[in-house]
């Protein structure tokens, strides 16, 4: 039975969410389905660059959720790449990220606060002054005075 699966945080809905092989009918076409988390996957880990660790904080999951939501990806693309196949861009368990998130380095515990609130001065999980925000804002800026 598969487990419910926690939202995943998105920057932003995709710029595109159809893509299909030109000069192919619809009704002859096979269809991929790539999730939201899965295409924003590939945008942390491919388009941006970074780090499956950076990446996955990003994306709100462990490092070895990630890899497994981004290998999911690749291969939903290259199937439709290769094969031919149409692909279809929705579903998945997504929470637009609107909020500034924020990791604690000592506990590692995780919050979050609307723009615009001003810098927490500790984490509310232990107190620790060492945090960082990962939700891809300004992270000198948020980085607490040495
Ligand atoms: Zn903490």
């Amino acid at each position: 039975m598969p487990r419910p699966t926690c939202p995943r945080r998105v920057a932003r809905p995709p710029a595109c969410d159809y893509f299909k092989p030109r000069g192919v009918p619809m009704t002859a076409l096979e269809e991929v389905t790539l999730s939201v988390d899965e295409l924003e996957a590939l945008r942390l880990a491919d388009l941006e660059g970074l780090y499956q660790e950076a990446a996955a904080e990003r994306l709100g999951v462990s490092r070895t959720t990630f890899g497994r939501i981004v290998g999911s990806a690749r291969h939903k693309v290259a199937e439709a790449l290769v094969l031919g196949k149409a692909l279809s861009i929705s579903g998945g368990a997504v929470a637009w990220s609107q909020d500034r998130q924020f990791v604690c380095d000592a506990g590692g515990h995780r919050w979050s606060l609307p723009l615009g609130s001003g810098r927490p001065e500790a984490c509310p999980g232990c107190g620790s002054q060492a945090f960082h925000r990962v939700d891809g804002g300004p992270r000198g800026a948020e980085r607490p005075a040495p």
